[in-house]
């Protein structure tokens, strides 16, 4: 049978046995799957660094359609993640955040062409100096939305009424961002230029992305209940990011 081939970006590798590894895919043609690279530790490993999180390679995998584990072939390199590992220990957890929460949204086997697109935009972004914290709203925005999560702008999600312009009031029972009538609301509050930088975020490729204002903070904390709530689940980076950012940005 002959091998399928997709352009796929690797989201993680773990070990299987002594010599080989597991590594998990978001390929363009069929979703997100998991292929055995035989050998993928070994001295004279074939992969090398085509297995690191986030390089986009093109593969062969070899096994039946709907198989749980593929057997990976051929794998060319197409652009390595290397470089925007490469600036900086923010960045460097920011990239494995997003290879964490490309693999938390995507659903196994099946294809999701826009979110492809829009995580080799992402990463693209990234290797060209684009801010990364702007990058890290603009990937959770987008994955939100394009989930069906990310609560709309224009209509109060309490009555359905037109949202005023000026900052967006966010209520938690409701889903959404409601209007005056609707409140009191749980909160959090998104002050007008955060707002504005959103509507950027969802008018524009992220190679064009504005500067993150200060006021747009608290779309960090937001951001991450939006995806705990619809993972139903905490992902590892959120800590991570937590704990070691006073260092970072001090
Ligand atoms: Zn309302």
């Amino acid at each position: 049978m002959p091998p399928i081939t997709s352009d796929a970006l690797v989201l993680r590798t773990y070990k299987l046995g002594e010599t080989s590894k597991i590594v998990v895919l978001l390929t363009r043609d069929r979703g997100k799957l998991r292929a055995v690279a035989k050998g993928a530790r070994g001295p004279r490993s074939r992969y090398q660094s085509a297995l690191e999180p986030l390089s986009e390679v093109r593969v062969g995998l070899h096994g039946r359609q709907g198989t749980e584990l593929y057997r990976l072939g051929q794998c060319d390199l197409l652009r390595s993640a290397f470089r925007a590992g490469g600036q900086g220990l923010e960045a460097a957890l920011s990239l494995s955040y997003f290879a964490e929460l490309l693999d938390a949204f995507a659903q196994e086997g099946e294809a999701e062409d826009p979110v492809y697109r829009l995580a080799v935009a992402v990463i693209a972004a990234a290797e060209q100096g684009a801010e990364v914290r702007a990058l890290t709203r603009y990937l959770e925005a987008w994955l939100l939305k394009l989930h069906g999560i990310y609560p709309p702008f224009d209509r109060c999600a309490g009555c359905g009424g037109a949202l005023p312009t000026g900052a967006l009031v966010y209520h938690a029972a409701a889903h959404g961002f409601v209007c005056e009538g609707c409140s009191p609301a749980s909160g959090p509050i998104v002050p007008e230029p955060a707002r504005a930088f959103l509507a950027a975020v969802f008018r524009r490729p992220p190679s064009e992305i504005p500067a993150l204002p200060v006021e747009a903070a608290v779309l960090e904390p937001f951001h991450r209940d939006l995806i705990s709530r619809h993972l139903e689940r905490d992902l590892r980076s959120h800590r991570v990011l937590r704990d070691s950012a006073p260092g970072i940005r001090g």
